[in-house]
């Protein structure tokens, strides 16, 4: 009876407010949260987690060692998918980043390779830029994994020098501006751990690699790396 009344009055306040999918705009009904059920049903899973050659473990062969490798979802160009990131990062809506990370933290759960995982880990932003924004989206996509995977999320890196912005840069471009930039705030707590670190999309892998590399000048340090997307 209280579920139908709940259910009842959220209809009811639906009829004022509706509440709309992000993606198609389409009212949304019941329990569905951000996105409707037909663009739930079309996201484009990458089901990578399934495949340990995968394209995102792919992306760091040959240059660091890691246990494990996944991204949630393709970002192919012209999908109407990427307008989550952009939602997630320029449109100060960080619950899309917690949405996301719970969904794929539901995939994730019987992956034997995370299980024995202590911190999840977040590339950080430069300061300044999260102040302006207000938060880290890789931090929000984060808590999402932890609700679900139940591990701790941990702000572990910090960044040292700004960076100017990625996407225009060829691929040793940036690996020179990031590759020494980032710092583990403090080696006592990843030492001996199993580490996922997180970002929100993984291109040329450039800021992934420079985090790993900083996480494994602490001694005997298992990592493996999350990220809500993969460009394509
Ligand atoms: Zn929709």
């Amino acid at each position: 009876m209280l579920i139908f009344l709940t259910n009842f009055f959220s209809d009811f306040l639906s009829l004022f407010y509706p509440r709309k999918c992000l993606l198609c705009g389409n009212q949304l009904v019941g329990d569905n949260k951000f996105l409707c059920t037909n663009c739930l049903y079309d996201m484009p899973k990458t089901q990578f987690h399934e495949k340990s050659g995968n394209k995102t473990a792919q992306v760091f062969w040959g240059r660091v060692d890691l246990n494990f490798a996944a991204s949630y979802l393709y970002f192919y160009k012209a999908s109407k998918y990427r307008k989550l990131i952009h939602l997630l990062k320029y449109k100060n809506k960080p619950e899309v980043g917690v949405f996301l990370g719970e969904l794929y933290g539901g995939e994730l759960i019987n992956v034997e390779k995370l299980k024995d995982a202590d911190f999840i880990v977040p590339v950080p932003l430069h300061p300044k830029k999260q102040r302006i924004r207000g938060y880290n989206q890789s931090e929000e996509f984060s808590k999402g994994l932890s609700n679900v995977l139940n591990v701790p999320v941990a702000n572990l890196l910090k960044r040292k020098v700004f960076t100017e912005t990625q996407t225009k840069k060829s691929r040793e471009e940036r690996w020179n501006n990031v590759k020494d930039v980032f710092d583990v705030t403090d080696c006592d707590k990843v030492e001996g751990k199993h580490i996922i670190l997180t970002d929100d999309v993984v291109t040329t892998g450039a800021t992934l690699e420079a985090c790993m590399l900083a996480l494994k000048r602490c001694k005997d340090v298992k990592i493996s790396v999350l990220t809500l997307g993969i460009a394509q």
